[in-house]
C-alpha cells in the first residue's frame, strides 16, 4: 500500500488529461478534416446509428449511411440523437460530412462513469426490454433495480423472462406467479425462449414499432435473443469492420439497427448492464409505480417506511395492495446504494 493515494480529484484531472492527450493525438494522426464553409452542402436531418470513438454514422430519410465528424463543440453525440448534419461536397480521408447540432432529446440512458459522473449511452428510446431468465436464477432484486432506471428515465419497461424450455411444469407456473407480480402493477412481461422459439413472435410483434433496446445481466441470453431477432447482426457488425478501413472495434459501439417486420433495435455493450448508485433515494422511491399512490400519506413526513409508526407504505403491504417482495427489494435498493456510494462501486460488479 502506497502511504500518498491520489485523491479522486486528482485521479480524475488525470484521466482527463489522458483523453484530452489522446484525443489530440487522434485527430493529429488521423489528420482530422477542418471542415470549411463552402466545402459544406445544406443542412439536413438525420438519425446517429452507431456511434464509434471520434466519428459517427448518420442515416438520412432515405436510409443512406455517412460516416460524419462531430464538431467539437458538440456535447457526447449517441446512438439514437437526432442531429443536423452537413453534407461534404468530397468525402475526404473517408468522412462524409460533419454533425452540426444534436436536437432535444426525448429521453436517456446514462450509465455511471467512473470519472466523468454520469455519461449518456443512447437517446430516443420507446421501450427497455429487460431480460431475465431462469438461469441464471430469475432475481426480481435485479428485475426491480431496472424498473428504477426506467421508471427516472421515462421510458416504458417490458420483462422478458428467458430459456423458460429449461421450466418443468411446476416450475412453469413458479415463474408465471413472479411475473404476476409485475404484470398487476401494469407492466408487460413475457416468457420467451431463444432456443426452443417459444413466443417469439410475440417479442417480434412488440418490437415491429418505436427503438428498442435489451438490457440484463450477463448470460440471461440477450444476444441470442438478438441473433435470433437479426440474424444479420454479425454479418452486419463484420462488414462495417472491414469497409470503414479505421480500424475500429465495431463490437465496443453501439449500433441501431432497423428490424425486417419495422422498429428498430439499439445494441451498445455499454448499456447492457448498467448501474444505479447515481439514484438518489428519492429516485429509488418514484421507481416503484405501485407506492407512488400512498407516498405522502404516510404519518411522519420523514418516514423511512420502516417500521415508522403510520407508515402507509407498510398498510399498503398488510392490505395487499403493495406485493412485500417489492417493498423489500425496495429496502434492499436503498441500502445497497448506501454501500456503493461509499465504496464507490458500480451495480455491474455487485450484481455477480
Ligand atoms: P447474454 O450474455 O445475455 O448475451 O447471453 P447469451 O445470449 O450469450 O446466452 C448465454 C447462454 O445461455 C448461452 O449458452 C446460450 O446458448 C444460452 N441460452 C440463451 N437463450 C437460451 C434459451 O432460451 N434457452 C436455453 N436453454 N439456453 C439459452
Ligand atoms: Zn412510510
Amino acid at each position: 500500500m502506497t502511504k500518498r493515494k491520489l485523491t479522486q480529484n486528482q485521479k480524475r484531472r488525470i484521466h482527463s488529461n489522458n483523453v484530452k492527450a489522446l484525443d489530440r493525438h487522434h485527430r493529429r494522426v488521423k489528420k482530422e478534416i477542418d471542415w470549411q464553409e463552402e466545402m459544406l452542402g445544406d443542412t439536413q436531418d438525420g438519425v446517429v446509428v452507431t456511434r464509434y470513438s471520434i466519428h459517427a454514422d448518420v442515416e438520412n430519410s432515405q436510409g443512406e449511411i455517412f460516416r460524419c465528424n462531430l464538431r467539437r463543440t458538440l456535447a457526447n453525440v449517441v446512438v439514437g440523437d437526432h442531429v443536423v448534419w452537413r453534407r461534404g461536397h468530397e468525402k475526404l480521408q473517408g468522412i462524409s460530412g460533419v454533425i452540426e447540432a444534436i436536437k432535444p432529446r426525448e429521453n436517456e440512458i446514462a450509465r455511471p462513469d467512473y470519472y466523468d459522473g454520469l455519461k449518456v449511452m443512447a437517446s430516443n428510446i420507446d421501450r427497455i426490454i429487460i431480460v431475465s431468465s431462469v438461469l441464471p436464477a430469475l432475481s426480481l432484486n435485479i428485475i426491480d433495480r431496472y424498473l428504477v432506471i426506467c421508471e427516472n428515465a421515462n421510458i416504458p419497461a417490458v420483462i422478458l423472462l428467458n430459456k423458460v424450455d429449461l421450466l418443468t411444469d411446476e416450475q412453469w407456473r413458479e415463474a408465471e406467479e413472479q411475473l404476476e407480480i409485475y404484470r398487476k402493477i401494469g407492466y408487460e412481461t413475457l416468457m420467451i425462449s431463444a432456443i426452443s422459439g417459444k413466443n417469439m413472435e410475440k417479442l417480434t410483434a412488440l418490437l415491429a414499432d418505436g427503438t428498442s433496446i435489451f438490457v440484463g445481466q450477463s448470460g440471461v441470453g440477450k444476444s441470442s435473443l438478438i441473433n435470433y431477432i437479426l440474424p444479420e447482426v454479425n454479418a452486419q457488425t463484420g462488414e462495417i469492420s472491414e469497409t470503414s478501413g479505421l480500424g475500429q472495434h465495431t463490437t465496443t459501439s453501439s449500433r441501431l439497427y432497423h428490424l425486417p417486420q419495422g422498429g428498430n433495435l439499439i445494441d451498445s455493450p455499454g448499456i447492457r448492464e448498467f448501474g444505479l448508485w447515481h439514484l438518489e433515494p428519492a429516485q429509488i422511491t418514484n421507481g416503484y409505480r405501485e407506492f407512488q399512490y400512498f407516498l405522502g400519506t404516510c404519518k411522519f413526513r420523514d418516514c423511512k417506511h420502516i417500521d415508522d409508526p403510520g407508515c402507509a407504505l407498510r398498510e399498503a403491504v398488510e392490505l395487499g395492495k403493495i406485493h412485500p417482495v417489492r417493498f423489500d427489494n425496495y429496502h434492499r435498493l436503498i441500502s445497497s446504494r448506501e454501500e456503493n456510494k461509499s465504496q464507490r462501486h458500480f451495480m455491474e460488479q455487485d450484481i455477480r
